[in-house]
């Protein structure tokens, strides 16, 4: 499971996630939603081991991030925002060094790659220099890192962003079909996408948790029973405190 205590991260006088808990557990598909700026890659990052926290910690399957760092990382996949690869190398030779870093050997390493290159349409770009690829394109093979070691968990910061409908589809079908008995967290703008995938909706505004249910409870705490009139009730008017100011 991922928990997540008293998380907080301050730049200076901003408060980018200001003391937020949670815990997510085995088949769980978690959407992290809320506005620009109200810390979700903040969040994504400081559960990913990527940035260290001001204050609180996480720990993944029972790894604490700060002090297991490696241990908790080999339990999970992460797509970053952007999604930054190596430009200069193709997806088929990014995606071998990751099964190298991943310990993925032998003929499994070789079915593995073909299979999530498969999962991902990537053939026809498998031998041209990522930075030649299209956006589109570029976030798939960084979705194919995140899942080539089968991960246990799954941290996605927008995995959709950039892709074309189809694609846009098939990683949610995708998504949908890790589920089970794994973790998934996805941050996201896209309501429709939490309600296609997600079994349950974090929304963040100015740093802090202002809702956390299922999207059907969610939507259902509107009259029109609607996620994006939920979403603009719970979100509007947070305003970003500095550090030691009351709110
Ligand atoms: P978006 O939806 O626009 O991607 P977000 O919810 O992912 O936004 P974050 O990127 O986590 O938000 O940023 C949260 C806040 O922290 C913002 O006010 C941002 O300007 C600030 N912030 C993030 N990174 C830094 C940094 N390195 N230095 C200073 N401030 C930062």
């Amino acid at each position: 499971m991922i928990r997540a205590d008293s998380l907080s991260k301050h730049y200076g006088a901003i408060k980018a996630v200001d003391g937020i808990s949670f815990g997510i557990e085995p088949g769980e598909v978690v959407g992290l939603l809320g506005p620009n700026g109200a810390g979700k890659t903040t969040t994504m990052r400081m559960c990913a081991g990527y940035l260290a926290p001001t204050s609180g910690s996480v720990k993944v399957h029972g790894f604490d991030l700060a002090t297991h760092t490696l241990a908790a990382r080999k339990t999970f996949g992460y797509l970053p925002e952007g999604a930054p690869l190596w430009g200069e190398m193709t997806p088929r030779a990014f995606l071998d060094f990751i099964a190298d870093i991943r310990g993925l050997r032998g003929a499994a390493r070789a079915a593995r790659i073909g299979e999530v290159a498969e999962l991902l349409q990537l053939h026809s770009v498998f031998d041209q220099r990522i930075e030649t690829l299209s956006k589109g394109f570029r976030r798939r093979v960084g979705l194919a890192q995140a899942i080539l070691h089968d991960p246990q968990a799954l941290l996605l910061d927008e995995p959709t962003d950039g892709l074309d409908p189809n694609q846009k589809h098939e990683v949610r079908e995708l998504i949908r079909g890790m589920s089970g008995d794994k973790i998934v967290v996805i941050s996201t703008h896209i309501l429709e996408e939490v309600e296609a995938v997600c079994s349950r909706a974090i929304i963040i505004a100015a740093g802090r948790i202002v809702a956390d249910d299922t999207p059907a409870a969610l939507a259902a705490r509107s009259p029109s029973g609607r996620l994006d009139h939920v979403f603009r009730s719970v979100t509007t008017g947070q305003e970003r405190g500095a550090v030691g100011e009351e709110r």
